[in-house]
């Protein structure tokens, strides 16, 4: 008999009543495209995160994308990524036409080393993308210190990491520009969704035009009741511009962040409780100072203590009906890096020591405390 009878799906976020009476308001209205829920939504975030510009695009993919082109990353140039992410960090700067350069991680903490930063330095190094694995914020004194001394942009990948701070700041200030994902598993979702954050005027600009083909003047300006705008194509730009009805969801979302996060952190807290004695390496504890997002709750399984691999661990939660994750398998496993730039297994120790030991439980507040009970019972009754 497995654990639950219904499975329990890895991710899966809270849709509240007010975020379907938005999106049918939006339906009702006819204006379905960006128009003004956007404008609120861009407003919102801008005041929660304390940066001067913040812009919504339909991904955080779009949002690196752009960072990269409104950094001038040109073909040529070298941006360090860490090993140990999700493909789309290190995908931006290629569709710049940069290169990625990977960076190992910490085991503890899995995220990127700045020792590993330094090492990979060149003439060509344009910038770096720290991204705050699982919403542990990065060392951001030491990466802004090499960024400072080697002239380097940094761009921070903050899709796992909305609510991060360090040493009392938000992440994504850190950098040029912070980089933000609302895609369903996030810790606040609208469908798919993205919002890039600066302080520089001229990326913000730039950033405004290349997302939506290219254009001088946006389409909710030209189609409003001010009058026809003509418009002129000034880059070969994107399609990359959110909708109202993702605003929809958004404009409800953002205020629940905090209530969310003290779910996510109370799930947490019993994960840790539950697993100290098992033959697993918990999360790091925070240090002073830090906000964690608590996006991801990843197990490290040791290996050497257990019968059981990490895929057949994966195999046994599944029939017990639980959903889980893998965050990730590092960059340079996958065939294209290793194929394309020539990386081989061995090159990013700690990367791939845990992508052979990792998995991640349910982390959704939308899990009960049944729910959460059913994930502890699963996971001491198959590791125990
Ligand atoms: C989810 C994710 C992205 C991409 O976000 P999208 O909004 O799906 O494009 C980028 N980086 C990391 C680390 C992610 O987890």
């Amino acid at each position: 008999m497995p654990q639950r009878k219904k499975f329990l799906v890895f991710g899966s976020p809270i849709i509240e009543e007010a975020e379907i009476a938005e999106v049918v308001a939006s339906l009702r209205s006819g204006w379905i495209g960006t128009g003004p829920k956007v404008h609120r939504f861009e407003e919102m975030f801008r005041t929660f995160n304390g940066s001067r510009y913040a812009l919504a695009l339909n991904s955080c993919t779009a949002a690196l994308h752009l960072s990269m082109l409104a950094l001038g990353i040109r073909p040529g140039d070298e941006v360090i990524v860490p090993a140990m992410t999700f493909a789309a960090t290190a995908n931006a700067v290629i569709h710049a036409g940069g290169r990625p350069v990977l960076a190992d991680c910490r085991r503890e903490t899995m995220n990127i080393d700045p020792q590993g930063i330094e090492r990979k330095i060149t003439k060509k190094t344009r910038a770096i993308i720290p991204v705050h694995f699982a919403g542990r914020p990065c060392e951001m004194d030491a990466i802004c210190d090499i960024a400072r001394r080697h002239n380097l942009d940094i761009v921070e990948d903050c899709a796992h990491a909305i609510e991060a701070e360090f040493k009392g700041k938000k992440v994504g200030r850190f950098g040029a520009l912070g980089c933000y994902s609302f895609y369903v598993t996030k810790n606040i979702v609208t469908g798919e969704g993205g919002m890039v954050v600066t302080n520089r005027s001229e990326y913000a600009d730039k950033i405004k035009v290349l997302a939506l083909h290219g254009m001088s003047k946006d389409a909710w300006k030209r189609y409003s009741d001010e009058g026809f705008k003509h418009y002129q194509v000034v880059y070969a730009g994107f399609k990359y511009n959110m909708t109202d009805l993702q605003a929809s969801l958004g404009i409800h979302q953002l205020p629940r962040i905090e209530r969310y996060w003290c779910r996510r952190e109370k799930i947490w807290r019993a994960y840790d409780d539950a697993f100290r004695e098992l033959p697993v390496f918990l999360p790091a504890p925070v240090t002073s100072g830090m906000k964690h997002a608590r996006h991801l709750y990843t197990l490290l399984l040791d290996t050497e203590r257990l019968r059981i691999s990490r895929d057949r661990f994966l195999e046994r939660m599944t029939r017990e009906n639980i959903g889980i994750g893998v965050h990730y398998i590092a960059l340079h496993l996958h065939p294209y890096y290793r194929r394309t730039y020539g990386y081989k297994p061995g090159d990013f120790p700690n990367a791939k020591w845990i992508s052979e030991r990792t998995v991640s439980l349910p982390l959704s507040p939308k899990l009960s405390d049944e729910d959460v009970a059913d994930v502890i019972a699963a996971v001491r009754g198959i590791l125990s």
